[in-house]
């Protein structure tokens, strides 16, 4: 078992299509452990993807995160971080497979639709994030 971090963006949001994605991890054998609806800070959507804090995007990206209330789920299940990106489609909706949830929903790269953790390493982080009450220690390992 493996789990992994999802956030609906606020464009997906905005669209109402919560149930809808929601619907596709779980339809695809992954168990909702956790989920909630949320508006981040502009501080804590900088932290969140602090990893591309130099990239030239990095400020739209932020001011995207924070234009709306985002849902964030624990995702459970086998091969949780690499199926629920198999779900999502490729960073840009344009290339994304057909039947992926960014080629059903998202309209552009800034606007597209789900974030998901791209590592068993990062989901333990992004989900101490946004639930550490389901983080059993304070390691980063992926309890
Ligand atoms: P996410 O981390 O949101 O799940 P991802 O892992 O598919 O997306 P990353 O490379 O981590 O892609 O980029 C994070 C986010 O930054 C993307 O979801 C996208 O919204 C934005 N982004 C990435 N590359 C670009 C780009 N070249 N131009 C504009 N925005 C970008
Ligand atoms: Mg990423």
């Amino acid at each position: 078992m493996e789990k992994t971090l999802s956030i609906i963006k606020p464009d997906a949001v905005k669209k109402n299509v919560v149930g809808k994605i929601l619907s596709r991890f779980e339809d695809a054998g992954l168990r909702i452990a956790g989920t909630k609806m949320l508006s981040l800070s502009a501080e804590q959507a900088g932290e969140f993807y602090a990893i591309h804090k130099e990239r030239p995007f990095f400020k739209d990206l932020v001011a995207f995160m924070t234009s709306g209330p985002v849902v964030v789920s624990v995702l459970e299940g086998n091969d949780a971080v690499a199926l629920n990106r198999k779900l999502m489609g490729a960073t840009n909706p344009k290339e994304a497979a057909p039947g992926t949830i960014r080629a059903d929903f998202a309209e552009s790269i800034d606007a597209n639709a789900v974030h998901g953790s791209d590592s068993a390493e990062n989901a333990a982080i992004e989900i101490k994030f946004f639930f550490p009450e389901l983080s059993k220690c304070g390691c980063s390992c992926s309890h």
